[in-house]
């Protein structure tokens, strides 16, 4: 067997790690995972013969040679090594969960100590017990500083990511309505983001909380160094100015009054910029680094992208969805001044027994405001009553749309990752 400490020896001569032998490069550590489908066991040979320096293994009959390295566990031997190669790096690492805009924080905080700080950061949406440590393996020796996103639905998970990511900071988005299935309610989401806050309070770290949210007072007792952030109240306090179509921010404490003009859409981002502000003050950047940073940023993958096409505004936000994240969502458009608002909303999966009604939630919703046309995609909204138009799923409703060669529209266009609405405005 191979001990950590062998491990990380091996790691070090190689050029990064992959799990993944389609796309192996030269040098790299092979990790042979498991999954429901496939044993990476059975990859280790062609990994080595695709050029990986080492393969970890976990079942001897697939060891090769000496590049082989058997551990009774691989997907536990690479948190493991993630584990060891953190303890190497004597930087702040600051860890990022919540239910909604975790990777638009990442991003934007990222962004911001990266004017400054060598800023190693998890590459788009890699948040789980193989992407964390991946992530981990990522930082270079050139490192100042790290920040890892933190995706979770169910107990247990993020206090298992803190024990090997041992992060010296911390901010948890939100709490909403995501994933009541596996967390078991919206108590559940509160006591598994809040493992997170439990690890900086047994290693006195620090947190960035949101002073807008009641349920972070309580969840936040006992927490050693808290920077506080809001609308309302804190040391860094900003308001929305405008929201159409961009979100624009005016930061009066904290920083002095700075006017941010961001390129993203929807009001709830007010949020995630204050913390990106609040983390960089605590780091010390400059006001016009922070500004220039967050201005700078232009969102990617379907998560509230605003387009044009075919003579249509669209906002496409069809990278995932949950109650709460389509709650926002819809305020926000029909707040926006605009004719023709059309809502094209995709099913919310992992509700669990709360599903019906949470879906039923939203169609109540979206009868409180007026919209040229409404169509719903999927998921629980075939089992309720509604008047409005409705499609199995997104190719269904894409091919209606396309034959509507319908133009001067705006468009809000969201749903469950699964439900593929990008499909509609393809
Ligand atoms: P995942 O759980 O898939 O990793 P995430 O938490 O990383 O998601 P993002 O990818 O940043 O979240 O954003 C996804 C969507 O969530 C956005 O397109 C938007 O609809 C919504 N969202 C982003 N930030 C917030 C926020 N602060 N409050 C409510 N909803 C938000
Ligand atoms: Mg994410």
């Amino acid at each position: 067997m191979t001990s950590i400490p062998q491990l990380y020896e091996a790691y070090l001569q190689c050029n990064g790690v992959t799990t993944d032998t389609r796309n192996i490069l030269p040098g790299q550590l092979f990790v042979a995972l498991k999954g429901p489908n496939f044993n990476g066991n059975a990859f280790a040979e062609k990994a080595l013969a695709a050029g990986a320096k080492y393969a970890l293994i976990d079942e001897p009959e697939f060891a090769v040679n000496a590049q082989t390295l058997l551990v009774p566990n691989a997907l536990e031997a690479l948190q493991q090594l993630g584990l060891h190669h953190r303890r190497q790096l004597n930087i702040p690492v600051l860890a990022i969960t919540g239910s909604n805009g975790k990777t638009t924080t990442k991003e934007l905080v990222h962004a911001v100590l990266a004017t400054q700080y060598k800023t190693y950061t998890t590459k788009g949406n890699l948040n789980n017990h193989i992407g964390v440590p991946l992530t981990l393996l990522s930082i270079l020796p050139d490192a100042e500083m790290a920040v890892i996103e933190m995706g979770a639905n169910h107990q247990k998970e993020i206090a298992a990511y803190c024990s090997y990511t041992e992060p010296t900071h911390g901010l948890i988005t939100n709490c909403g309505k995501a994933h009541l299935e596996g967390f078991g309610g919206v108590e559940g989401v509160r006591k598994g983001k809040g493992e997170l806050f439990d690890w900086l309070r047994s290693s006195n770290g620090v947190a960035f909380i949101c002073d807008d949210f009641d349920y972070f007072h309580g969840m936040s007792q006992g927490l050693h160094e808290i920077h506080w952030y809001g609308t309302n109240n804190g040391e860094v306090i900003g308001k929305v100015l405008a929201s159409e179509p961009f979100l624009q921010v005016s930061v009066e404490r904290g920083m002095n009054t700075s006017i941010i003009n961001s390129q993203l859409v929807g009001a709830y981002n007010v949020y995630n910029v204050l913390v990106a502000a609040t983390v960089g003050k605590y780091f010390g950047i400059s006001d016009a680094n922070i500004v220039h940073a967050i201005e700078g940023y232009t969102p990617t993958n379907s998560r509230s992208q605003l387009m044009q096409k075919n003579g249509n505004h669209i906002i496409l936000d069809a990278y995932n969805a949950n109650p709460t994240s389509m709650a926002a969502a819809i305020d926000n458009f029909a707040k926006l001044q605009a004719p023709n608002k059309i809502l094209f909303l995709g099913g919310m999966m992992e509700l669990g027994e709360e599903s019906t009604q949470e879906h039923a939630q939203l169609i109540a919703l979206i009868q409180q405001h007026q919209w040229k046309d409404v169509i719903l995609v999927g998921g629980d909204f075939a089992n309720l009553p509604h008047p409005f138009r409705y499609f199995n799923n997104s190719e269904e409703a894409a091919s209606w749309w396309n034959a509507q060669q319908s133009a001067g529209n705006y468009l809000l266009v969201k749903g469950s990752r699964s439900m593929q609405m990008e499909k509609i405005v393809a």
